[in-house]
C-alpha cells in the first residue's frame, strides 16, 4: 500500500542536540555552535518547509545558561521548543571538532547530558507528541537513552501512531554509542517496526547488517514494516522501495565536496519537505538530493543560505 503524508501539519523530531566547538581560522580559537542530526533535520525541515507547518524539538535539557542559549538557538530558527523538558543538575552535551592534516576528528562530552532522560517523563513525552502529523527520531536518539527511556519511547511512537501520526526514523548507526553492535541492530529493528518511513544510509548498513547491496538494505526496512525506504548512497545511485516498488536515484553532480557533516541529516529534511507538500517519491528524492548536495559543498553541519 502507498504510504500517502499525515493530515496533522505538525513535525516532531525527537533526539539530542549538542554544544558543537569547532575550530575557527585562529589556530587554538574555536566557534560555538549547535548541532545534533535530530537538530540539524529539523532546522532544514523548518526552512524547506512552508509556514502552515510547525516544526517542534522535543528533548531534555538543563536548567542552565548554556541550555538556556539552546533554547534561544532554536527559537531564533523559529523550531518550537515549548515540549522541551528543563531537567535540574544536568547539563547539554558538547562535542570538539579537531581539525589535523584537513581530516575532522570528533571528541564527545555527553555521558551526563540531560537528553538521556528526555522520554523518562512518559505523561510529557505523549502531550508531546499529541497532534504529530510526523514524529522523527534516529537510532542516536535511541542509543543515548538511560534505564527504561527505549521502552518508553516505543510505547510514545505506539500511541503517536494510532492518533494518526506518521514515524520517519533515520537508522544513524554509531556502534561507539551503544554496549555493542548486536544491541544496536536489535534496538534498530525493533524501532523500524514501528516506523512508516525509514531513511538509511548503505555504507551504514552494509557494515553493521552485512547487507551486500541497497536493494537488501531496503527490502530489510520493508520487511520490518516500513511502508516507504529511501537508502541513501553517499555519491552512489539511491534507491527507493515503496508499495513493493523499487525504484533507482541518481545523487547530483557534486564539483568539489567540502564537508560531508550533515549530509544525511539535511537529505532527510529535504526529502520529506518536498513529500509532505505531495511530491511523489522521485521528486522528493531529488528534493533530499539537491539540498544535500548544497550542504555538502559548504563547511559545517548547519548552512545558512540553504533552503
Ligand atoms: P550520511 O551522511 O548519513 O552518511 P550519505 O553519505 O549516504 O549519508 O549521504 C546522504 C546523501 O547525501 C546521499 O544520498 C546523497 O544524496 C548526498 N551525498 C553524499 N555524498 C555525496 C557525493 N559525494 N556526491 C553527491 N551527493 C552526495
Amino acid at each position: 500500500m502507498t504510504i500517502t503524508p499525515p493530515v496533522n501539519k505538525r513535525f516532531v523530531a525527537i533526539g539530542e542536540a549538542m554544544v558543537e566547538m569547532a575550530p575557527s581560522a585562529v589556530p587554538g580559537d574555536y566557534r560555538m555552535g549547535f548541532a545534533g542530526d535530530t537538530l540539524n533535520t529539523a532546522w532544514y525541515a523548518r526552512r524547506a518547509l512552508p509556514g502552515g507547518w510547525q516544526v517542534d524539538y522535543l528533548t531534555a535539557l538543563g536548567e542552565d545558561a548554556v541550555s538556556d542559549r539552546m533554547v534561544d538557538f532554536m527559537e531564533a530558527a523559529r523550531i518550537g521548543t515549548a515540549h522541551i523538558s528543563r531537567l535540574k543538575g544536568r547539563t547539554i552535551g558538547l562535542y570538539l571538532i579537531e581539525l589535523k592534516d584537513g581530516e575532522r576528528s570528533f571528541a564527545y562530552w555527553r555521558g551526563q547530558s540531560a537528553a538521556r532522560l528526555l522520554a523518562e517523563d512518559a505523561g510529557r513525552l505523549t502531550r508531546g507528541l499529541a497532534g504529530a502529523g510526523i514524529v522523527y527520531l534516529s537510532g542516536i536518539t535511541l542509543a543515548i537513552l538511560e534505564g527504561s527511556g527505549r521502552e518508553l519511547l516505543y510505547a510514545a511512537l505506539r500511541s503517536a501512531r494510532a492518533a494518526g501520526a506518521q514515524v520517519v526514523f533515520d537508522p544513524n548507526l554509531r556502534p561507539r554509542l551503544w554496549p555493542d553492535t548486536d544491541t544496536m541492530c536489535h534496538a534498530v529493528m525493533e524501532t523500524a517496526a514501528l516506523s512508516d518511513v525509514v531513511l538509511p544510509s548503505h555504507e551504514d548498513e552494509a557494515a553493521y547488517f552485512g547487507d551486500a547491496d541497497v536493494a537488501a538494505t531496503a527490502e530489510r526496512y520493508g520487511a520490518a514494516g516500513a511502508g516507504l525506504v529511501v537508502v541513501k548512497n553517499g555519491g552512489g545511485e539511491m534507491l527507493t522501495l515503496s508499495a513493493g516498488a523499487f525504484a533507482t536515484h541518481a545523487p547530483e553532480v557534486v564539483a568539489q565536496v567540502v564537508d560531508t557533516t550533515a549530509a544525511g541529516d539535511s537529505f532527510n529534511a529535504g526529502f520529506l519537505a518536498e513529500w509532505l507538500e505531495g511530491g511523489d517519491v522521485a521528486a522528493s528524492v531529488r528534493a533530499g538530493a539537491k539540498l544535500a548536495a548544497y550542504v555538502i559543498g559548504q563547511r559545517g553541519a548547519l548552512c545558512e543560505a540553504a533552503g
